[in-house]
């Protein structure tokens, strides 16, 4: 039996999926004429309480495209050290959108409303880059899966609103905070300007991402889609896959973070083991006691009985639970754990 705690982006769709896909009814979605893209943009509008969403082929390009349609090239957007949009796409910011990055020590990945107002540079202040994007990110990946408290989220909207700054959500997680702090979609679409969301992460999708806002906003991505190359034809086999994990892998991301809060338990009485963070969604970051063990040794150890997780640097490792990360599974990753 293989364990793969690697990602939640590696599971495979389910039977029940593969259906959905098999009988999607498709066209020429660069036409806007491929009815499962459609329907799956609609409900997706509709889940945020927006007017419009646009399916993109990954989250890269969705957070590409956003930052893209807020900013023009030379101004700079706010995010924290952590981010996705800074750390992990490539330099996608200042490769597609000409862009530099204020980042802010935040903690865990989050600012605070004062962090972020403190960042804007005056506009009238012409030596500096102008100040025209905030990205947030949730849950927070190399935070550790943590979720933002929603009236920091709302203040930081008061400060982009009061400084004319666009407000962008980075929401490839969404899904497990809204899980985690029972919350609603409708509540991010209305303080947001743009919205992105992954299917292919914890929802269990093989490759798709959505982003939400206003006409004006969708309209826009549109066309940056096209330059990016994201145009994509008979897309609906992959649209129907979307549909059917909004409708029926959503509410099961609870598992995961049960499971992944026993494994922070075991994780934590083990004396080679030197600190496990918060454990609030699907995400565990931990430090190994580097005197006793080496986390390449710890990795090793794993992966010699077929469990496999990964390092993020710094010392820390990462173990990620997601759908196809069964029950046995679990059982016997823990067994496995208390014995190593
Ligand atoms: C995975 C992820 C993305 C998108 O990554 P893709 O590999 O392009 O799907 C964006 N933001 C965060 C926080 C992520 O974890």
């Amino acid at each position: 039996m293989n364990i793969n705690l690697i990602s939640d982006t590696v599971t495979r769709p389910t039977s029940g999926m593969l259906k959905a896909m098999m009988n999607a009814e498709v066209g020429d979605d660069v036409f806007k004429a491929d009815p499962s893209v459609n329907a799956l943009e609609n409900k997706v509008a509709e889940l945020f309480g927006r007017e419009a969403s646009l399916f993109f082929p990954s989250g890269t390009m969705t957070n590409q495209t956003a930052i893209k349609l807020h900013t023009n090239p030379g101004d700079q957007l706010i995010c924290d050290k952590y981010a996705h949009v800074y750390n992990y796409e490539g330099g996608g910011v200042s490769f597609n959108s000409g862009v530099s990055c204020k980042l802010v020590d935040g903690h865990r990945g989050m600012m605070t409303a004062e962090q972020v107002e403190a960042a804007i540079n005056p506009p009238d202040f012409y030596h500096s880059p102008l100040t025209s994007l905030v990205c947030i990110e949730n849950t927070t990946n190399k935070g550790g899966g943590a979720c933002w408290d929603f009236d920091e989220l709302k203040r930081i909207g008061s400060v982009c609103k009061k400084h004319n700054l666009g407000y962008h959500l980075d929401g490839a997680r969404l899904w497990n905070a809204l899980v985690a702090k029972n919350e609603s979609a409708k509540q991010y679409g209305a303080i947001f300007d743009t919205i992105s969301v992954c299917l292919s992460k914890g929802m269990g999708c093989p490759v798709g991402s959505v982003l939400v806002g206003s006409k004006a906003n969708i309209d826009k991505a549109l066309r940056i889609r096209k330059i990016l190359g994201g145009g994509m034809r008979q897309a609906g086999y992959l649209a129907a896959a979307g549909s059917y994990a909004l409708d029926h892998h959503m509410h099961r991301l609870a598992e995961d973070h049960q499971k992944a809060k026993e494994i922070g338990e075991v994780l934590q009485g083990l004396p080679y083991i030197k600190k496990v963070e918060p454990i609030e969604t699907n995400i565990i970051i931990f430090e190994i006691d580097e005197s006793r063990l080496s986390g390449e040794q710890f990795v090793q150890k794993l992966g010699e009985n077929n469990i496999y997780i990964i390092g993020m640097g710094q010392g820390k490792l990462r173990i990620v639970t997601h759908m196809d990360y069964t029950a046995a599974m679990h059982e016997s990753f823990l067994n496995i754990l208390k014995r190593l």
